[in-house]
């Protein structure tokens, strides 16, 4: 029989610049945001247009992680952060988006409907480019396991990005859900993208008087209360909670620096075990390679985008 060759995976940036503006949630700041292409084997790099020089430059990678407790935050070593980067981490990753360049005038990422779509669209619209290097991927090769509080994540090895996730919430309106996504057979704008984040009306008050949660409202998160779903329409999902942890974790994994190719199984998931993990990973190289970077002569290939698609149309 004869051998079929080898797809070479590329990396990809944007096809074009685009850009949002949206309230932040924890400061309730207007921030804007421009995504614009970036050079192979760059990263995810976001920069604060609101600090002048050289050290408002940061990576989003694992290591840069400072903070898990209401969001994902990163900091570069000069002290310069950027929180809240989770459902834009989950959205760049499901575009199948390897380089980017985030500018932003504030420090937190806007919350927008507290999801990833309005992020997916954004980046369907500036449509995708092929860029000449191979996609770096890192290769799980051992099974590692890490556990906090009540809290467990493991990542074993796997053909693709593969992720089981369970929440288990002391609440009726929520219990406990379970879900797998293994994202060969589905994909993240049709299982995760639209799942909003979640809170409590109970701790709305409580947070407010901390001083976040600023910019919070029904627009941008599932507001739980003691009997009943507060957002008219209620769900968008009916298991929309075990969804949005699922979206965290894929934002929260994208900060391997390249996409994994991994199973990840996790009981009660949050910003923090998951930082935990991806520390535990990549403490020992024998648990993982990383492959591709190099560069591959392909043709320059630019995808169309459904709003290209419309407008011809
Ligand atoms: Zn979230």
């Amino acid at each position: 029989m004869e051998k079929s060759p080898e797809v070479i995976h590329c990396q990809h940036t944007v096809a074009a610049e685009v850009s949002c503006v949206g309230v932040s949630l924890h400061s309730g700041d207007m921030v804007n945001m421009f995504l614009r292409p970036a050079a192979p084997n760059t990263g995810i790099v976001f920069v604060r247009k609101d600090i002048e020089g050289a050290t408002n430059v940061v990576p989003a990678t694992f290591d840069a992680v400072t903070e898990t407790t209401l969001g994902t935050t990163i900091a570069n070593k000069h002290g310069v952060s950027v929180s809240t980067i989770e459902h834009l981490m989950a959205a760049i990753w499901g575009a199948g988006i390897d380089n980017l360049r985030i500018e932003m005038d504030g420090p937190e990422v806007p919350i927008m409907d507290g999801s990833s779509e309005p992020f997916t669209f954004l980046l369907e619209c500036a449509g995708r480019v092929q860029q000449r290097a191979a996609r770096r991927v890192v290769e799980v090769l051992k099974e590692i396991r890490v556990e906090e509080g009540g809290s467990i994540a493991s990542i074993k090895p796997a053909e693709d990005f593969v992720l089981e996730v369970e929440i288990a919430f002391n609440h009726a309106l929520i219990g406990s859900q379970k879900a797998r996504y293994d994202f060969s057979e589905t994909t993240f704008r049709q299982s995760l993208a639209r799942a909003r984040t979640f809170g409590f009306a109970r701790d709305v008050e409580k947070m407010r008087s901390m001083g976040l949660a600023l910019g919070g409202s029904l627009h941008n998160a599932i507001v739980v209360g003691e009997d009943e779903i507060l957002n008219e329409g209620g769900l968008r999902y009916a298991d929309e909670f075990v969804r949005h942890k699922a979206l965290d974790c894929v934002g929260d994994y994208f900060l391997a620096g390249a996409m994994i190719h991994g199973e990840v199984a996790t009981r009660r998931p949050g910003h923090g075990i998951n930082n935990k993990l991806l520390r535990a990973l990549f403490a020992d190289a024998s648990n993982y390679r990383i492959v591709g970077g190099d560069e591959v002569d392909v043709p320059m290939q630019i995808e169309r985008t459904q709003l290209d698609e419309r407008m011809s149309a």
